[in-house]
């Protein structure tokens, strides 16, 4: 298959970096996973949008005006554009002599590729999860290819057998290692409010619109470590995760939430989420 990268289509075992790529290095990147349903765009302009939030945010200069028009040559050049798909893109700083400071006046790294995902059926589909430490840095804001705290907290859960690892700081729940976090407690729903503590999710604002479309309560509010015993219900958001129902959470070794019903409040935000995604 072909990625893109820096310019030009190339074979996947022709497509190298530099070793000095600070991207490789340093970590000194960030990235976006964009989808498709059935080959049509799902969000796209949000997901531009944050990329270029985060660019702005780590001071990284780049043009992201192609990519609207480069994600569908992706599709096609992997044939998928008539398929279920995501499109994962990264900008890196680029090649430098390595410094601790960021150089001027270097070429950031841009690559991107297609590759087909699973969206459909969700609905079916629960979590069992795991619930830990979040040691990530204080700018999780940043979709940041410095992945190394997301990918020790997420293998903690694949280890035992478990589908994601769910994260807290300073008693609070923030989100998942890969996936945002909702809370069903009563009539009302409850999610981390944004701020540097979270990535702020395209799929959680999309549901909190949902929500507000349905007449759910929806508030921007943490739950707490020692809160939750008295929740009803839990669901993660994201790109590929769409809307997941969560069965079961595990912390310290025991089982501290469990829940095999599905309310009528998730069952139709999860239609309409199926809805909207099939009308695009
Ligand atoms: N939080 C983190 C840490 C993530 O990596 C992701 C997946 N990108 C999400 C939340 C969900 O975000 P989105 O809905 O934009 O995919």
């Amino acid at each position: 298959s072909e990625v893109y990268l820096n310019g030009s289509w190339l074979k996947t075992e022709e497509a190298k970096i530099s070793v000095f790529d600070r991207g490789f290095m340093h970590g000194d990147g960030i990235y976006e996973v964009t989808p498709f349903y059935n080959g049509m765009a799902f969000l796209l302009e949000d997901h531009l949008e944050r990329l270029n939030y985060c660019l702005e945010q780590i001071g990284l200069n780049f043009d992201t005006s192609e990519i609207k028009n480069l994600v569908y040559e992706a599709l096609e050049r992997a044939g998928l554009s008539n398929s279920d798909a995501a499109v994962y893109m990264q900008i890196s700083r680029g090649m430098a002599p390595r410094t601790h400071f960021i150089p001027n006046d270097i070429q950031p790294t841009f690559l991107m590729y297609a590759f087909p995902a699973t969206l459909e059926g969700f609905e079916n589909k629960s979590w069992k999860v795991l619930l830990s430490k979040d040691l990530r840095w204080h700018r999780c804001d940043i979709k940041t290819t410095s992945w190394l705290a997301n990918t020790m907290a997420n293998s903690k859960s694949h280890e035992l057998g478990l589908n994601e690892t769910i994260l807290y700081r300073d008693q609070v729940i923030t989100e998942g290692s890969h996936s945002s976090i909702f809370f069903i407690k009563g009539n009302s729903i409850y999610t981390h409010p944004e701020g540097p503590a979270i990535l702020l999710g395209i799929t959680r604002k999309f549901v909190i619109g949902l929500c507000r479309e349905l007449g759910i309560e929806i508030r921007e509010k943490p739950v707490l470590l020692s809160e939750i015993g008295n929740i009803d219900e839990i669901f993660c958001t994201g790109t590929t995760t769409q809307i997941m129902q969560v069965n079961e959470m595990i912390f310290e070794g025991k089982s501290v939430f469990k829940n095999c019903r599905k309310s009528e409040t998730l069952k139709k935000l999860q239609s309409a989420f199926k809805e909207k995604t099939l009308k695009l």
